[in-house]
């Protein structure tokens, strides 16, 4: 069985999460969507929460789990039985940062892969910072993220 793990901060979870995450979910057999649990982050919801908007944004997902961790990711997926990390790529930016976090995973353990999604077209700009700025400034964000964060967000 093929299990891979998607690691992020989903603070909150955005329509380009799901995106990435669906088409991610036809290539692995099984997918834990990972919660980055950070102490020293300030976070917008509390890892409870970021879990419970992305459990009931993907509740018709049979291969996707959840769960969160305050730990190195490729340790987590080494003790779960999963050789490969998923991120996905927006713009240049994420490149640089993508890169440099896959060469720091790989001198942790190069047993774990990365394996990168190109963001599609209309979700290239939608960021979970992004989509709490609108947030703030009174824009309906309801195209944006999925209805189990709307819910938490009124
Ligand atoms: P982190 O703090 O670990 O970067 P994020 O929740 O911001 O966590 O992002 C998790 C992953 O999802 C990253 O690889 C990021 O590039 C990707 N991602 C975020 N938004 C989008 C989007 N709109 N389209 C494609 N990938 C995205």
């Amino acid at each position: 069985m093929k299990r891979a793990i998607y690691p992020g901060s989903f603070d909150p979870i955005t329509n380009g999460h799901l995106d990435i995450l669906n088409r991610a979910a036809q290539v692995f057999d099984e997918i834990i969507v990972l919660v980055a649990v950070n102490p020293n982050k300030k976070f917008n919801f509390s890892p409870e929460d970021r879990v419970a908007m992305i459990q009931e944004a993907t509740k018709d997902m049979k291969n996707v789990k959840v769960d969160f961790y305050d730990g190195l990711t490729v340790k987590y997926a080494k003790a779960h039985d999963a050789k490969h990390l998923i991120r996905g790529l927006r713009a240049v930016t994420d490149f640089e940062y993508e890169f440099q976090l896959a060469s720091a995973n790989e001198y942790v353990d190069e047993s774990i892969d990365m394996v990168f999604f190109m963001a599609h077209g209309d979700k290239t700009f939608i960021s979970s910072s992004g989509v709490m700025e609108l947030v703030r400034n009174g824009v309906d964000v309801s195209k944006l993220v999925p209805e189990s964060v709307i819910k938490r967000l009124k």
